[in-house]
């Protein structure tokens, strides 16, 4: 399950936290590293930070956007060394790891952390199901980045094990129910992006915005669709209706 699961690391200044972020996962049983817009990649100080992980560092993927990265992936969570608004849900690790480990016996999921001066921006959150937070001190809250990094990868592993070991089948339990129909499985994060451009698009169309801010309507409109984790099949449901209030004829499959 492990294996499911991206480490995106967002606009990383210090290469030296790039490594050290390699060297955590590694240790962890995690190898899927993607860097969105590192500010400098690669390094020989992220080769001597990851020590052995040189590996996880070499296969990391480099992309532009956080879309990018989360591209294929039908569970994200953000982390934030502070508490959000409520628009997005927040987690202790335990639960984020848990959730996580779930996710991933059905797809991909990632585990997003931000800059290490200003962490994730509101447009980047708002690629996230669900927010992360360590808790610490509250006087001096902020951990450095790759340390962020080893905590969640460590309760990833806890988690990872503790369902090994649940899910050992006993017999009667082989004969499972066949597997969800295709449709009910969750939506990656391109196509409930692909379904927000609809919406918008759809919004604009019947003059929905008026003088209000479109973007901050966007952002409500996401944190609850986001909240309730979409399926593909309510994705497409969506999308007819969209379709259909933009007076195009929906598209049955
Ligand atoms: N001033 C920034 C701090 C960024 S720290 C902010 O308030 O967001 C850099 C990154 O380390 C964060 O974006 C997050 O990914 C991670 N991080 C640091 N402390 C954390 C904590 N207590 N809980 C979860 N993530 C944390």
């Amino acid at each position: 399950m492990l294996e499911n699961i991206r480490i995106i690391l967002v606009n990383t200044s210090h290469p030296g936290n790039i490594g050290a972020a390699a060297r955590a996962m590694k240790n962890m049983g995690l190898s899927k590293l993607v860097l969105v817009d590192p500010v400098d990649h690669p390094t020989f100080e992220a080769y001597s930070r990851a020590a052995g992980a040189d590996d996880v560092l070499g296969d990391a993927r480099v992309v532009k956007t956080l879309a990018e990265a989360v591209t294929g992936c039908t569970w994200v969570m953000g982390t934030s060394a502070r508490e959000r608004s409520v628009q997005w849900p927040m987690m202790l690790p335990r639960e984020c790891a848990a959730a996580s480990i779930k996710q991933a016996e059905l797809g991909e999921a990632a585990i997003v952390f931000g800059r290490e001066r200003t962490g994730l921006t509101n447009e980047e959150l708002e690629l996230c199901h669900a927010l992360v937070n360590i808790p610490t001190n509250p006087d001096y809250s902020s951990l450095n980045v790759a340390a962020a990094v080893q905590v969640l990868c460590y309760e990833l592993r806890l988690a990872a094990l503790e369902s090994a070991a649940a899910s050992a089948p006993s017999e009667p339990e082989r004969n499972e129910p066949a597997a969800k129909h295709i449709d009910d499985v969750p939506a990656t994060a391109d196509q409930v992006d692909g379904m927000y451009q609809h919406l918008y698009q759809m919004l604009e169309d019947v003059n929905f915005f008026g003088t209000s801010h479109p973007e901050i309507i966007m952002r409500r409109l996401k944190g609850m669709f986001n909240r309730t984790h979409l399926t593909r099949r309510e994705v497409s449901i969506l999308r007819g209706i969209y379709s259909a209030a933009q007076g195009k004829k929906a598209v049955r499959k």
